[in-house]
């Protein structure tokens, strides 16, 4: 029989899930709320260490394999993407390290989600992604955040962002070059073809390290002696009191038995899906909740470089990567509506074509990542009978295509082969568009809003407008269309939230000393 943990009776914040954005609330709160009383919940097990490091950081493969498998909650002994041939196949097939989202994915006459997944392990998918961090542009900023270049400088900071990780990468500045020339007319300097703002740092071997949840909590939150992380412990309802935050109710999965903890304000990170699921658990159900979901449609293609030869400098294997071509990155602009990532094969997070033996690094993949055009009708249901295998309220979703939608895809399909030809000849025949969901950047289902109008769940500092006290945290709360991935935005936006709990905690605390 597992030994009974004791969770805390009372702290000052609960944290649900332990993912890049729920890791910046508790680093935030512990570089300047110290003295606050900090627990972070996690229904998913501890599968790397320090918790929450990429799975990429495991050297062995089959520990790797382990950990990549226990971050599958109920998913893990379905079978998975392993090739290109298997992501094309049409089987609804989850990646390493995630899941599909159980319940209903496509109702009838709809397009669905039908791939759309998710991760439950300390980490999230945070401990698995590729650690693209670029900045949103044009129309996918947030203008009503004054402050929104700044937060994005501090999420750069807390996510180890650097623009030199594949700086050695021989066919980089080829692909720069090429890219440059077809599109680069007309942009300012910061939106023409660059590296990818990778959150990846060297170690004193050369190795690469990926930046993980761990490194966003850093040893300012590990050495905090006010912060617990309690994994395996599913929050079922945060509890509120008088219509404010009041505590969390949680599940300890070990034991499976139920405790409260009061808390005096309570972030729910617990991912696109997961963070609607549990307000509607806990009866906070405003208009907007899991609606404008939106999910960025992605074309993939490769490209053979033209006019290179195996390069003379010796490989560099970087944390199992042999640095080639590296990621390159073609910024989201209106003009060009795509956030477009040309990448090795070997760094992509969808399978491409084998590399070339001869000329390593010559066959590179095009990612075309789309903005959806927002519709309040895109929505994830939550049902007030039916349970998914955590016992949470079962999900349906709600997701259509517009014609818009079509007419971006066209053109994105078209943009894919023109600039195929302008680094080199198109490997592929055809763009291919992967089945909807496979982005893993869910957004929009409890939106930010600079006004209580209906159509958002939170106000600028992510606090749930009828909920006070209560905050939400992930990409779910970034308002616009984006086409760029979004883990640097939503985790800019968690630092502006745990600034704001900071300073209310002082507030309170300052009250308590003057009374
Ligand atoms: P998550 O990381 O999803 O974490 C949420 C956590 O909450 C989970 O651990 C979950 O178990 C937990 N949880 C849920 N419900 C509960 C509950 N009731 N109680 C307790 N815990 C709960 N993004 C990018 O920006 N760039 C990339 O290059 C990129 N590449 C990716 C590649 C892959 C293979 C994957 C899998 C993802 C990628 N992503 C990328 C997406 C990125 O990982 C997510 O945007 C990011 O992890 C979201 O952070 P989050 O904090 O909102 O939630």
């Amino acid at each position: 029989m597992p030994a009974q943990r004791h969770y805390p009776q009372r702290v000052d914040v609960a944290i649900v899930g332990s993912g890049p954005t729920a890791a910046a609330y508790a680093r935030i709160l512990s570089e300047s709320a110290p003295e606050a009383r900090i627990a972070m919940f996690e229904v998913g097990p501890t599968v790397s260490s320090p918790p929450g490091a990429h799975v990429k950081s495991i050297p062995e493969g089959a520990d790797r394999a382990r950990a990549q498998r226990a971050s599958e909650g109920p998913g893990a002994d379905a079978p998975k993407i392993t090739s290109p041939a298997a992501m094309k196949s049409g089987k609804r097939l989850a990646r390493p390290g995630t899941f599909l989202i159980e319940g209903e994915h496509t109702v009838p006459g709809e397009d669905g989600l039908p791939v759309a997944a998710m991760s439950s392990n300390v980490g999230g998918m945070g401990a698995h992604w590729t650690g693209a961090c670029p900045r949103p542009g044009d129309s996918e900023r947030i203008t009503f955040l004054d402050d929104l270049d700044e937060i994005l400088d501090d999420a750069e900071r807390l996510l180890g962002v650097s623009r030199t990780a594949f700086e050695n990468a021989p066919f980089g500045s080829v692909i720069v070059e090429r890219l440059g020339a077809a599109v680069n007319a007309g942009r300012p300097p910061e939106r023409r073809v660059q590296a990818m703002p990778l959150a990846v740092h060297r170690q004193g071997d050369g190795s690469l390290v990926w930046s993980g949840p761990d490194v966003i909590m850093g040893e300012a939150t590990r050495s905090n002696p006010n912060f617990e992380l309690f994994d395996e412990s599913l929050v079922t309802k945060v509890l509120t009191a008088d219509g404010r935050a009041s505590g969390v109710e949680v599940r300890d999965l070990r034991t499976d038995s139920t405790h409260t903890v009061d808390a005096r304000f309570v972030i729910v990170g617990a991912d696109a899906f997961r963070t609607p699921q549990l307000l509607w658990a806990s009866g906070i159900r405003p208009d907007a909740l899991g609606r404008y979901l939106n999910d960025q449609t992605q074309v993939v293609f490769s490209s053979r470089l033209r006019d290179v030869s195996a390069p003379v400098v010796a490989d560099e294997t970087a944390g199992g990567l042999k640095v080639q071509s590296g990621v390159n990155w073609v910024p989201f602009t209106d003009a060009l509506p795509f956030h477009i990532q040309v990448m090795q094969p070997d760094s992509s997070p969808v399978p491409v074509p084998e590399d070339d033996p001869l000329v390593p690094g010559s066959i590179v993949g095009l990612g075309m990542f789309l903005a959806k055009d927002l519709q309040h009708e895109d929505r994830v249901e939550f049902s007030d009978v039916d349970v998914d295998s955590y016992g949470m309220p079962a999900i349906r979703v709600h997701y259509r295509l517009t014609e818009r939608d079509h007419e971006m895809l066209e053109r994105a399909r078209a943009a894919a082969i023109e600039l195929a030809e302008a680094v080199g000849e198109p490997f592929d025949d055809t763009p291919f568009t992967l089945p909807l969901g496979s982005s893993l950047h869910y957004q929009g289902t409890t939106r930010m809003g600079d006004q209580d109008d209906g159509t958002s769940v939170c106000d600028t500092h992510s606090e749930v407008w009828d909920a006070p006290g209560v905050f939400v945290a992930g990409n779910n709360v970034i308002p616009t269309a984006t086409a760029c991935n979004p883990t640097l935005t939503s985790v800019a936006l968690a630092i502006r939230g745990a600034r704001h709990v900071a300073a209310r905690l002082a507030d309170a605390g300052s009250a308590v000393r003057n009374s």
